[in-house]
């Protein structure tokens, strides 16, 4: 099962993406998550994305396609995946279908959690990132057990640099731009499917869940 999740940063997309990769035993791909991870550990990538990434900016196509399609190479990925923000670029999705295509492989649903831009500053502003190991929270829709702490790893939760209001609102900016155009691509292909990304977390994965079992 290959599923891309589509949708703007904040739209909740990561949330459903890993409660799928949980229910149907396959890796959750978050490019984001890759990237932070090496900041953390302060790798040359990391080093050159963390440029981009604290100003709202995309990371280049070149450095993210070849870490996404490595990734597949992994055996964890012979069942599918389910990939979240990733590609982000038409040029990106173009990539992704070449390399699947070698193999006879496809992309079977790419699911637009759709989500108006007003809610997306209001969610992103209450969302709170654990500094240690990424976890993500709300302080109203998924609030940790214990306010400012980490269920996961006890660290302390913080608002992420790039969740700050006025870089939220060039990441949104930079969605409109450069990866909306996606969901016509993907619409072309016959495999968008749009969800609303505005209604209870559960209920949008079982709208999700409904979709995939249809
Ligand atoms: P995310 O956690 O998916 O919102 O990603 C956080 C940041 O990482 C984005 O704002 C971009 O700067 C960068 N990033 C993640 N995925 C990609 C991608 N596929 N292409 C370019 N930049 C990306």
């Amino acid at each position: 099962m290959k599923i891309i999740m589509l949708g703007a940063p904040g739209a909740g997309k990561g949330t459903q993406a890993k409660k799928l990769a949980e229910k149907y035993g396959i890796p959750h791909i978050s490019t984001g998550d890759i990237f932070r991870a090496n900041i953390k550990n302060n790798t040359e990538l990391g080093q050159k994305a963390k440029v981009y990434m604290d100003q709202g900016l995309l990371v280049p196509d070149e450095l993210v396609v070849d870490l996404v399609v490595d990734r597949f190479k992994n055996p964890d990925c012979e069942k599918g995946y389910v990939l979240d923000g990733f590609p982000r670029t038409i040029p990106q999705a173009e990539a992704l279908d070449e390399a699947l295509t070698k193999n006879g492989d496809a992309i079977e649903y790419a699911i637009d959690v759709d989500v108006p831009d007003e809610d997306i500053i209001k969610r992103m502003s209450g969302r709170r990132a654990c500094v240690n190991c990424g976890e993500t929270y709300h302080i109203v829709n998924i609030p940790p057990k214990k306010e400012g702490i980490c269920d996961v790893c006890n660290n302390s939760l913080v608002l992420r640099d790039d969740d700050q209001p006025e870089t939220v609102k060039k990441r949104l900016a930079v969605y409109h731009e450069q990866t909306q155009p996606l969901i016509d691509y993907y619409r072309n292909k016959g495999i968008l499917k749009t969800v609303d990304g505005t209604k209870k977390m559960d209920e949008t994965f079982d709208e999700i869940v409904a979709i995939i079992e249809a």
